[in-house]
């Protein structure tokens, strides 16, 4: 294993932070996967699943056994790992400028398109090559004048020519659940069945670009731009990873999780050695648009009267919200038919806050899917 250190631009005279990369096995030989954890730094399951995996790649890689190439970003997000106000760490927004780290990763599609043009053919294989150094080319080349533009343009430089990247989330309270663009749908449901995903939420360019688009999207937007001029496959499984609750940070389940990862690698033939069969599946794929947020139309005390992981039906009260003072009861419902899988922490809810979200079938929501939080 090579550990490569990425010096970010100093933020503050005296301050400076670099991201570390670990790299396992050979690169450009055979399968490239890119796993990170935390890039939102407040969110510590998937910190504890990269130690759990490379404990388990070291001796991997010293069986031998390691085919193609891994690069594991143990800890993704050195800026909000820094980020501490009177006792509570913020690790979703940059406090300099208030931005999302896992929205606006850069996206060089067309410019990456009109640069490799020229050099495709009919080959897929070939393709997929030239597209990839074209598209490194535009990230190299694209200017990165602030910290949080340095860690971006950083870290997708080391997954932007992977055949697989994992990114490592968790939500507030929540099942285990994946999100991943609808192309992806087929090699992603291995991996569904593999960490026993009890929902794949599914969108075609949900808004922002979120890390994990940012790497996938790139194929289809392709494939569309050079319709049938040029086969172009969707050379990027690129995959959320939500490991359930910001609260689950346990031995047990991220060395679950973490075997979970390296049998879906041995699946995809990364890891050599017989993969285990999948499991059977305990969740399907549904629309992101038919993700539904249940919201509070008042301030109050929030308790939740059902558990995630529950079947629940449309106008089901999954919630109470208490107002001391009046003793009123709000009760807030399930907007659908569907899985709750998620819901927030805090018990104190300020009026219009999102508090839950339900899974449902149908897809109902237009615009942005993923919003600012
Ligand atoms: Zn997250």
């Amino acid at each position: 294993m090579q550990v490569q250190q990425h010096a970010l631009p100093s933020p503050s005279p005296g301050t400076r932070r670099e991201l570390v990369s670990l790299h396992y096995g050979q690169p450009g030989q055979g399968t490239k996967v890119y796993i990170q954890a935390s890039l939102h730094a407040d969110e510590l399951p998937g910190m504890l699943t990269a130690w759990h995996l490379r404990r388990q790649l070291d001796l991997l890689e010293a069986q031998g056994r390691i085919q193609g190439e891994i690069v594991l970003v143990p800890m993704a997000n050195p800026i909000g790992l820094s980020q501490w106000w009177l006792q509570s760490h913020l690790g979703r927004f940059e406090s300099l400028s208030g931005e999302n780290f896992n929205r606006h990763y850069p996206a060089f599609i067309e410019a990456a398109a009109r640069a490799a043009e020229a050099r495709l053919g009919d080959d897929p294989v070939r393709n997929v090559q030239v597209l990839r150094a074209s598209l490194k080319t535009e990230i190299q080349a694209a200017p990165a004048d602030t910290e949080l533009k340095a860690l971006r343009k950083t870290l997708m430089l080391l997954a932007c020519d992977a055949d697989v990247v994992l990114d490592l989330h968790c939500d507030a309270q929540a099942l285990v659940h994946l999100y991943t663009e609808t192309p992806c749908w087929p090699e992603c449901e291995p991996l569904a069945a593999y960490l026993g995903s009890a929902v794949t939420l599914l969108a075609m360019d949900s808004g922002d670009n979120p890390f994990d688009e940012a790497c996938s999207q790139p194929w289809w937007k392709w494939k569309q731009l050079f319709g049938d001029r040029f086969p172009i496959p969707q050379a990027c499984l690129s995959v959320t990873v939500e490991l359930r609750g910001q609260q689950d940070v346990h031995h047990d389940l991220a060395s679950k999780d973490a075997q979970a990862i390296l049998d879906f690698l041995s699946f995809r033939g990364v890891i050599s050695g017989e993969a285990p069969p999948a499991p059977a599946p305990v969740g399907d794929a549904r629309p992101l648009a038919g993700c539904m947020p249940v919201q509070s139309p008042v301030a109050g005390v929030l308790t939740f009267v059902r558990e995630v992981g529950e079947t629940v039906h449309e106008g089901e009260v999954l919630a109470h919200v208490i107002d001391p003072i009046t003793a009123a009861v709000t009760e807030l419902k399930s907007p659908v038919d569907g899985l709750f899988f998620a819901r927030d922490t805090l018990r104190l809810v300020t009026a219009g806050a999102k508090v839950a979200k339900v899974a449902g079938r149908e897809a109902l929501r237009t615009g942005k899917l993923l919003g600012a939080r």
